[in-house]
């Protein structure tokens, strides 16, 4: 069983997201369920997950350098040193869910893991596309919606490496692929799926016996929960869309928003234009 801590975990709720967005701004949530446990964390420009499983923990996604201790103080609450940290994983390569990633792995003593797409840029393979120049005003209306944060001096230092995909690798932890259905270290039930539209390395990872799925930016909660309009690669979105929906999901965890819970939660997700 997993121990659920009785005291609240600290969580301020951004005003212009309460204002902006109507599903509201994200919350500290701990779901257990069939042998998985998630801890959603709302960060600076995104969401964390601490995904655990007996002592070992893997947390996905950390967008800001100043994220870290706060998630140093989320393993502590769950009775978690650091060095239970198996790697922290890049759901996708945007600036808004890794400028944060290095500083804590390197905290942890652990790996990074990205996709193998994002993985392979990194060593000089093919490049991943930028998002398209019209996504530049949705992209703004949904910084908004996120609580309109702004970036620390720690931020401002890394930014320009992490917004351009042509840039050299910024990690100086250890670096290590997840392949396409690959299980997620040694955490049971977990498994890797690649899901290229959104970006071209963007991952999600599934328990199938929970139903949890964490989506990155495939799925962002802002309006109730939506498909995310921003898309590199809009045929390859479909194909991913169509590879989700076949998946017994029952509570997504998305890159943005308040966590989505309840029967074929997938089917119920809004498509919107960017
Ligand atoms: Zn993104």
């Amino acid at each position: 069983m997993f121990p659920i801590p009785s005291a609240p975990f600290p969580s301020s709720q951004p005003f212009a997201a309460r204002l902006t967005a109507p599903a509201g701004a994200a919350e500290v949530r701990l779901f257990v369920r069939g042998g998985a446990a998630v801890l959603a964390l709302p960060n600076r420009y995104s969401v964390t997950y601490l995904v655990m499983s007996g002592d070992d923990v893997v947390v996905v996604d950390v967008g800001s350098n100043a994220d870290v201790p706060r998630v140093v103080d989320a393993l502590r609450w769950l009775d978690r040193q650091p060095s239970s940290v198996r790697a922290v994983v890049v759901s996708h390569y945007h600036f808004d869910h890794v400028m944060g990633i290095d500083a804590l792995a390197r905290r942890c003593g652990c790996p990074v893991a990205l996709s193998r797409a994002a993985f392979d840029s990194l060593r000089g393979g093919p490049q991943l596309r930028k998002p398209p120049g019209k996504a530049a005003w949705p992209f703004l209306l949904g910084w908004v919606r996120q609580g309109l944060p702004v970036l620390p001096a720690s931020d401002w230092r890394v930014v320009r490496r992490y917004l351009d995909p042509a840039a050299a690798n910024p990690f100086q932890s250890d670096i290590v692929p997840l392949d396409d259905g690959q299980t997620l270290f040694d955490l049971p039930g977990w498994r890797v799926i690649t899901t290229p539209g959104h970006s071209d390395c963007s991952m999600a990872l599934f328990h199938r016996r929970s139903g949890f799925l964490i989506t990155g930016d495939t799925v962002r909660n802002y309006l109730g929960g939506e498909w995310n309009p921003l898309q590199v690669d809009p045929e390859q979105f479909v194909a991913t869309k169509a590879l989700l929906r076949a998946l017994p999901v029952r509570t997504v965890f998305p890159g943005h928003g308040p966590v989505l819970d309840g029967k074929d939660v997938l089917e119920h997700l809004k498509t919107v234009r960017a």
